[in-house]
């Protein structure tokens, strides 16, 4: 396998995968491929959805697809927002009205225990596999930092004074739930770029 196509619009999701691979494996963006941006999530699991973006994009241009799902699991909200992380408060997917909403219905919980987990899905010629990064951490009282995107004001990492929005990108991604989702792949497609 020498090529592959990153299934997601976000542009800066394309540059930090095709930093991690090198020379070992060309990533093409879904805007080079000529697909749409936005991919059918219709299922009710990380998985499911990021299985059906990847195979979406691999039936219509035949090359190994890699998509990702994330979502915010909050126990004391049983999972929630989960795989409805990004339109959680509405289909404007936005992020502060998400991250208001959290926070209000966390404001009498004491048990603020919550995690990031990434699913990647990898479609190829020779099968479907899927990788999971998850990171544990806690739901604060109130947003902090101004880093990063998404929930990142409100969530702790465990082990961690700041918040991700409070540390600097560098930090964030070295222990995020994608980048540990990542390397997991990573390791799956070197193997696979070997053969
Ligand atoms: P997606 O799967 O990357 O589209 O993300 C789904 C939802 O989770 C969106 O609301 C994102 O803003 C949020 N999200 C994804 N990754 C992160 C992250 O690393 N930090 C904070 N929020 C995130």
């Amino acid at each position: 396998m020498d090529r592959l196509v990153l299934c997601t619009g976000n542009a800066g999701k394309v540059a930090e995968l095709r930093a991690l691979l090198g020379t070992t494996i060309e990533v093409l963006s879904l805007h080079e491929v000529g697909l749409p941006l936005d991919l059918p999530e219709t299922g009710d699991t990380l998985q499911a959805n990021a299985l059906e973006k990847a195979r979406f994009a691999y039936q219509r241009c035949n090359i190994a697809c890699l998509a990702d799902d994330t979502g915010l699991e909050v126990d004391a909200l049983h999972g929630a927002p989960g795989v409805f992380s990004a339109r959680y408060a509405g289909e404007e997917k936005d992020a502060s009205a998400n991250i208001a909403l959290v926070l209000r219905e966390m404001i009498d919980r004491s048990d603020r225990k919550a995690r990031f987990r990434t699913v990647l899905a990898l479609v190829t010629a020779e099968g479907e596999y899927t990788f999971e990064g998850i990171v544990e951490g806690s739901i604060t009282r109130a947003a902090r930092g101004s880093g990063g995107f998404g929930y990142d004001p409100i969530f702790q990492p465990v082990g961690h004074e700041r918040t991700f929005a409070e540390m600097d990108a560098a930090t964030k991604n070295s222990m995020s739930h994608r980048a540990l989702a990542m390397r997991s792949a990573m390791d799956h497609l070197t193997g696979l770029a070997r053969r």
